[in-house]
């Protein structure tokens, strides 16, 4: 413990990423399967995707879903699901973009 957000964000930006490559390795057919993912819904590889109970969930709402984990911003995957149509999932993005951005202005 003791990780810093920052921290946690770009190590499951690693571990989320490193998935996509691992599905691809594993089964290179599923970089042409598509699937309406449960929790955004757009129309996304299956390479990268992960299913949680009876949701499969796309490799960008899988970070969002593992970061928010990690972060103890919820605790289950249900609460994604519901915090799509509210301001919690927004925040979950903002951090994470925030990051992002922090990290392309060092970059630069
Ligand atoms: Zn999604």
């Amino acid at each position: 413990m003791g990780k810093s957000k920052e921290e946690i964000i770009e190590e499951m930006q690693q571990v989320v990423a490193q998935m996509v490559i691992d599905d691809l390795e594993d089964n290179p057919d599923c970089a042409n399967e598509y699937f309406d993912c449960d929790c955004c819904g757009k129309n996304s590889c299956m390479a990268g995707s992960i299913g949680y109970g009876n949701y499969r969930l796309c490799n960008d709402c899988v970070l969002l879903a593992e970061t928010g984990f990690a972060l103890g911003k919820f605790t289950d995957i249900q609460s994604l699901i519901d915090a799509m149509e509210d301001s919690r999932l927004e925040e979950v993005c903002k951090f994470i973009k925030d990051e992002e951005a922090r990290k392309k202005s060092l970059e630069n």
